[in-house]
C-alpha cells in the first residue's frame, strides 16, 4: 500500500525526533532522491510515494538514526558558499562556520592586494572547499592546496574539476610542499584539526564515527597543528601577507601569542567570533621581514 509523501515525511520526522535526531533529515533525503526543490515537494505532498522511494527513505532514515551516518554521506554532497561539493568519509564535511572564514579572508585580501598578484595556499584542503571557493571567487588568483591524504586530494581534485577551479594540488605534510618548492604566498588559509584529543570521545556520533579523525584531532590541547605551522610560516610568506586560520572556541589567545612570538610587532592579529558568538577565526596581517 503506497503512502503519500506527506505520510512518509511525518513518519520520518517523528522517528527522527524520537531518537533525538534532526527532524529535517527525512525531507532533505527525499528531496535529493526525487530531485525536487522544497517548493515542488510541498506541492506534491498528497501524491503517492513509489514503494521503492519509500523503502529507500525508510532505510536511509534508519541508517542515520541508528548508525549516525551523516546525510551528506548518503547524498554525497554538501553546499558551501553557494556551491555543491562532493564529500566522502575521507574528508571533513563542510561546516557553515567555515563560510565565515572565506568571507573574512576575501574581504581582507581584496583590500590588501587590490592590484598585486595574489598567491593563495590552503593547507589541509580536505574536500577543497577553501581553495576551490577562493579560486572561483577570484579566477585571477593563483591558488594551491596541500593535503597529506591521497584520498582527500582525490576528492578535492574532483571538486575543482566539477566546479571549474584552477588549482595546483600538492601531496604532503603541512608546509612541506611549499618549503620543498620554495613557493611563497601572500594569502595563507587553513582549517586544521583543532579538537583537543580528550574531547574527541564526547563528540556527537555523526561527527566522531563518520568524519575522519585526521581532520579533527589536534593533539592534547588541540593546538599542535598551529604550533607546527606557525613555526614554519616565516619561510613561506611573502613580505606582506594575510594569514587566516579557523580555530576552536577559546583557542584565539593561544594562537595569537604563537603568531606574536614568531613575528613580533610585524603581526597584527584579530580574533573573530562566528555567528554563534564562538571564537572561530584568527586573521593576521603580517609584514614578514624574515
Ligand atoms: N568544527 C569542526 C567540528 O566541531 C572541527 C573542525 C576542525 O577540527 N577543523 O566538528
Amino acid at each position: 500500500m503506497k503512502r503519500s509523501i506527506q505520510e512518509a515525511l511525518r513518519w520520518a520526522s517523528s522517528f527522527l525526533n524520537q531518537y533525538g535526531r534532526d527532524a529535517n533529515v527525512g525531507e532533505i533525503l527525499l528531496r535529493d532522491r526525487l530531485q525536487v526543490d522544497r517548493t515542488e515537494l510541498l506541492t506534491r505532498l498528497q501524491d503517492p510515494l513509489d514503494i521503492a522511494d519509500d523503502d529507500w527513505l525508510e532505510e536511509k532514515v534508519r541508517d542515520h538514526v541508528m548508525k549516525g551516518i551523516p546525510v551528506q554521506h548518503i547524498t554525497g554532497y554538501e553546499w558551501f558558499y553557494g556551491r555543491p561539493f562532493t564529500v566522502s568519509p575521507d574528508v571533513l564535511i563542510p561546516r557553515p562556520e567555515t563560510e565565515e572564514l572565506v568571507a573574512g579572508t576575501l574581504r581582507r585580501a581584496q583590500h590588501m592586494f587590490p592590484q598585486r598578484s595574489t598567491h593563495v595556499c590552503d593547507i589541509g584542503t580536505g574536500s577543497g572547499i577553501l581553495a576551490v571557493t577562493l579560486a572561483l571567487e577570484h579566477p585571477e588568483w593563483y591558488v594551491s592546496a596541500v593535503d597529506i591524504s591521497h584520498e582527500a586530494l582525490d576528492v578535492a581534485r574532483k571538486n575543482a574539476a566539477n566546479l571549474g577551479a584552477n588549482i595546483a594540488f600538492y601531496h604532503g605534510n603541512l608546509l612541506e610542499p611549499l618549503l620543498l618548492t620554495g613557493h611563497q604566498v601572500n594569502v595563507f588559509i587553513c582549517n586544521p584539526p583543532y579538537i583537543p584529543d580528550p574531547d574527541m570521545l564526547s563528540l556527537d556520533d555523526v561527527v566522531k564515527d563518520h568524519d575522519p579523525a585526521i581532520a579533527l584531532a589536534g593533539g592534547e590541547d588541540g593546538l599542535s597543528m598551529y604550533r607546527r605551522i606557525i613555526a614554519d610560516l616565516p619561510k613561506v610568506l611573502m613580505d606582506k601577507a594575510l594569514v587566516a586560520f579557523e580555530i576552536g572556541s577559546g583557542q584565539g589567545m593561544s594562537i595569537k601569542n604563537m603568531l606574536v612570538d614568531v613575528f613580533g610587532a610585524n603581526a597584527r592579529v584579530e580574533i573573530e567570533t562566528d555567528i554563534n558568538q564562538k571564537e572561530r577565526m584568527v586573521f593576521a596581517i603580517i609584514h614578514n621581514n624574515k
